[in-house]
């Protein structure tokens, strides 16, 4: 090493702190490295991280909780990640705001939750008749959607990763049956994103409750019927307490995705490596809530028929096709929102057919054809 070179990399050694400068003196003296020395301090960031899920909340709470930890574990401490449930800092609705004004530097939540702010951000969870989980991670990675994503978080002074994925959702709970498309006229129904509005266009009454506040709801008669995620997160909401009928993978939400968004400013205050890898916990959990809940969700809907009398139902073809039909509508009215939401909604359709043949003569023959053959249903 050249001497002036050696002297550059000292100096900056020594700004360090004092870890630099037991290293300068080691080295001057020819001397092996003094191995009980402190180490280079490192600079400490912290991030406060504001939740939509109330403390401990089983599936999606613990997952964002998990994630929280995992990112100071990951940097030894050097981004210290302090995390706060829905209410203890602002409440769940309130994230949004919270983080794109900078009081905080990031949230977890499900982006479908702002489409009051943008309606392009119903696309960056989930849409009725939209991408599975395997489909929309695909778009998002390899098919040109976290560009998007960006372009969109952007305009809100945001940068947001998916960190979390619950698989196709449940149809609802219902303290009816719903043999057709009129059975849904006059229903409360807490059901947000774009699922809500298909509901609406059907005669029913969607509500957007976060996920704490859904049970008082539904056994005060508040709401008649819900949708949550799948067997897994709804066995601990308690819901087969007030309605009785469940029904099975529903249109509203075939792959929902979760997002946790950073003030832009900060996450471009970030080194490259904090970047990278904050980016590899948020797929590290990413991966892991839908693979946890695909593994929990069949011994959990078995608990519902057999502990608490769960009666599960599919919808028929005929609500399938009035669900259809109200979708139609709800996408032409979507597309109209903006250049922003037509953009996002064309990549995404475009992508979904593509994506969806292959699926449907792959992944979906196959499986239809192993069920049947071994009849597992
Ligand atoms: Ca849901």
């Amino acid at each position: 090493m050249k001497r002036r070179d050696f002297f550059k990399k000292a100096g900056v050694a020594t700004a360090a702190g004092l870890g630099g400068l037991a290293l300068l003196s080691s080295c001057d003296q020819g001397e092996k490295k003094d191995v009980s020395a402190p180490a280079v301090q490192k600079s400490k960031k912290t991030i406060n991280v504001v939740s939509t899920w109330p403390r401990d909340f089983p599936g999606l709470g613990l997952s964002a909780q998990r994630l929280a930890a995992r990112i100071t574990e990951l940097s030894e401490g050097s981004l210290e990640v302090k995390y706060f449930a829905a209410g203890e800092k602002v409440g769940a609705f309130d994230v949004f705001d919270e983080v794109s004004s900078g009081n905080s530097q990031a949230y977890i939540a499900a982006e479908y939750y702002w489409k009051g702010k943008h309606a392009a951000f119903n696309y960056f969870t989930s849409v009725p008749f939209g991408m599975t989980t395997v489909e929309w991670n695909a778009w998002i990675k390899f098919g040109g959607g976290q560009k998007l994503w960006d372009e969109l978080s952007g305009e809100f002074g945001l940068k947001a990763l998916p960190c979390g994925g619950t698989g196709t959702q449940a149809g609802g709970w219902f303290n009816k049956e719903i043999n057709s498309g009129e059975d849904l006229k006059g229903l409360k129904m807490r059901i947000p994103g774009l699922g809500g509005t298909v509901m609406s266009k059907l005669g029913a009454s969607p509500v957007s409750l976060p996920g704490g506040q859904i049970y008082e709801n539904l056994v005060s008669g508040s709401i008649d019927a819900t949708e949550w995620v799948g067997p897994y997160n709804d066995y601990f909401m308690k819901f087969y307490e007030a309605a009785k009928f469940y029904y099975t993978g529903g249109m509203h939400e075939p792959g929902s995705c979760l997002g946790m968004g950073f003030n832009a400013s900060f996450w471009g205050g970030l080194t490259k490596n904090e970047q990278a890898l904050i980016t590899a916990a948020c797929m590290e959990e990413h991966a892991a809530q839908y693979e946890e809940t695909c593994a929990k969700n069949g011994e959990y809907l078995a608990k519902l028929v057999k502990d608490h009398g769960t009666q599960v139902k599919s919808f028929n073809d005929d609500v399938w096709d009035a669900f259809g039909e109200a979708a139609k509508e709800v996408f032409e009215e979507t597309r109209a929102h903006s250049a922003m939401t037509k953009k996002v909604d064309d990549a995404y359709q475009s992508f979904m057919r593509e994506c969806g043949t292959m699926m449907a003569n792959f992944e979906v023959n196959y499986t239809n054809q192993r069920n049947r053959v071994l009849n597992i249903s």
